[in-house]
Order: C-alpha cells, then sequence, then structure tokens
C-alpha cells in the first residue's frame, strides 16, 4: 500500500462495477476512508469486504442518485462514520445510446435523471458540510462525450457537456471547494450493457471492446486529483485511448 500523505474521507457514487469500484480500490491502497454508494448493495457488500480484509476503512450504503432523499442519507451517512466529508467522487452514470428519432423518452429521463441531476444532488448534500468543515473537493466524472458530439448519442453527450458546465460554473463561484472533471474515453466498464437500441448498444460495445482502457487509468487519474495539496485545484482531466479518434 503507498499511502497518501494526507488521508481523507471519500464518498463515490456507482462504486458496484466499472471506474467507481476501480476508484474505490484505488483510493483504498493509498490510506483514504471510503463511503461507497450503488443501488447493487451485494456487490458493494462483497468490494467493501474485500477492501476492510486489507486494512482499509471502507463502509457502504445503497444510494440511488436519482433520490435527493437517498442522496443526503448518503452524505449523512458518511458524516455519520467518518465525521467530515472531504471528497465527493459523482462518478454513477447509465449510458443507454439511441438515434433521438427512435424517441426513447423514458432512456433520455435516465439519462439527464442519473448522470445530470444526479450529479447536481451530490453537490447539494455534500456542499453545506464541505463549507461547515471550511473546505472540501468535488470530483464529476463527464466523458469525451462531454466535449464532443456523436450520432446515438446525443442525450448522453447533452448530459455530459451539462456536467463540464456545471462544475465549471461551481468551480468559479468557489474558493474553498475543489472542482475537479475527469473525463474519461472508451473504458472497460459495463456501461454498454444496459439499455439503448440493439444497433447502437452493439456498436458501442463493439468499440469499447477493441480500443477500451482498464479502468484503473481513470482511477488513476481521479487519485492524482484527489491527493494534490487543498490550494491547488486539477480543474479536469481527458484520459482516453491513444487509438481513440
Ligand atoms: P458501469 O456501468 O460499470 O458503472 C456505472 C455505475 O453507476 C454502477 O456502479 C451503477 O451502480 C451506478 N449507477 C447507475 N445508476 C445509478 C443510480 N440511479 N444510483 C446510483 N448509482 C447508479 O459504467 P462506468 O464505470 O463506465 O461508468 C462510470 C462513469 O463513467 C459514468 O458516469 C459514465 O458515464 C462515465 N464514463 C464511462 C466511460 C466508459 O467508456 N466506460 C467513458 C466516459 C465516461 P448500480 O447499478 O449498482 O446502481
Amino acid at each position: 500500500m503507498t499511502t497518501s500523505a494526507e488521508s481523507k474521507t471519500v464518498l463515490v457514487t456507482g462504486a458496484s462495477s466499472g471506474i467507481g469500484e476501480a476508484t474505490a480500490r484505488r483510493l483504498a491502497g493509498l490510506g483514504h476512508r471510503l463511503l461507497l454508494g450503488a443501488r447493487r448493495t451485494a456487490r458493494l457488500a462483497s468490494l467493501s469486504e474485500e477492501l476492510r480484509a486489507g486494512g482499509s476503512s471502507v463502509a457502504h450504503r445503497e444510494l440511488d442518485v436519482t433520490s435527493l432523499d437517498s442522496v443526503h442519507a448518503f452524505a449523512a451517512a458518511g458524516i455519520e462514520e467518518y465525521g467530515r466529508i472531504d471528497v465527493l467522487i459523482n462518478n454513477a452514470g447509465v449510458m443507454p445510446l439511441s438515434p433521438i428519432a427512435d424517441l426513447r423518452i423514458a432512456e433520455w429521463e435516465q439519462m439527464i435523471d442519473v448522470n445530470l441531476r444526479g450529479v447536481l444532488y451530490g453537490i447539494a448534500a455534500v456542499l453545506p458540510h464541505m463549507q461547515h468543515q471550511g473546505g472540501g473537493h468535488i470530483v464529476n466524472v463527464a466523458s469525451t462525450s462531454g466535449h464532443r458530439v456523436d450520432p446515438t448519442a446525443a442525450v448522453y453527450c447533452a448530459t455530459k457537456f451539462g456536467v463540464v458546465a456545471l462544475s465549471e460554473g461551481l468551480r468559479q463561484e468557489s474558493r474553498d471547494i475543489r472542482v475537479t472533471v475527469v473525463s474519461p474515453g472508451f473504458t472497460q466498464s459495463e456501461l454498454t450493457h444496459h439499455g439503448g437500441s440493439a444497433e447502437a448498444r452493439a456498436a458501442a460495445r463493439a468499440a469499447a471492446e477493441q480500443l477500451a482502457i482498464p479502468a484503473s487509468a481513470i482511477a488513476d487519474a481521479i487519485a492524482f486529483a484527489v491527493d494534490q495539496p487543498m490550494h491547488v485545484d486539477v480543474n479536469e482531466l481527458i484520459v482516453r485511448p491513444a487509438a481513440q479518434g
């Protein structure tokens, strides 16, 4: 275990798979204290147990980021477990891709609720605690889709452009709160396993299988931002496969 200079209390949303799980492993390895959240609690329980067996401080709670009550309860659990919240990693996300003309409106709403509203709920739940403590760090996981638009990804891109925009706004308005956007490209995870049109999902999975980098590469970027001194704010890291256009 290579420990950080300063051990922090870190809340991670969407820690049951992919980037969130890899980030939990990386930050636990650095000696940070973690609260993990997602809907699939059995996965969180086994990850927490594994990390605790390795000597880390890790707790978990059921979390649905589309519910403000659930997100508030998650933040309250962070305070209850550790007495403070130094870092929130707003990582939970969904990507059911389809052309707009398919009018898969329930999936548009799901992307807006999880990817955009969920990030705002996370900010709302931790900001008062961080202000009270005199500082904190919010890391929002956006995407290369927060910088470019591709067919079948218009709504997903809209949510990720939104995450980039609201992160920059929060950064401009803050003095004691650090704000970081981490924007991954194709990364190995379960993101392409759920929802969307069959054609779009197959295309995304084929691209991911050909190109995707391990989720640990994104976890390393998040850990880099988290471990900077409190007066240093890494504003954005874009991490993508070398061969991604
Ligand atoms: P995964 O599908 O592996 O992980 C997504 C995570 O989000 C899961 O832990 C899932 O947990 C959680 N989640 C989904 N809905 C909710 C909800 N309503 N409440 C709480 N948690 C929820 O994909 P990734 O690891 O790839 O995704 C992580 C982030 O990275 C996302 O924001 C995604 O947009 C972003 N990203 C990923 C890229 C990639 O290529 N993989 C590229 C660019 C960005 P559960 O289902 O248990 O609730």
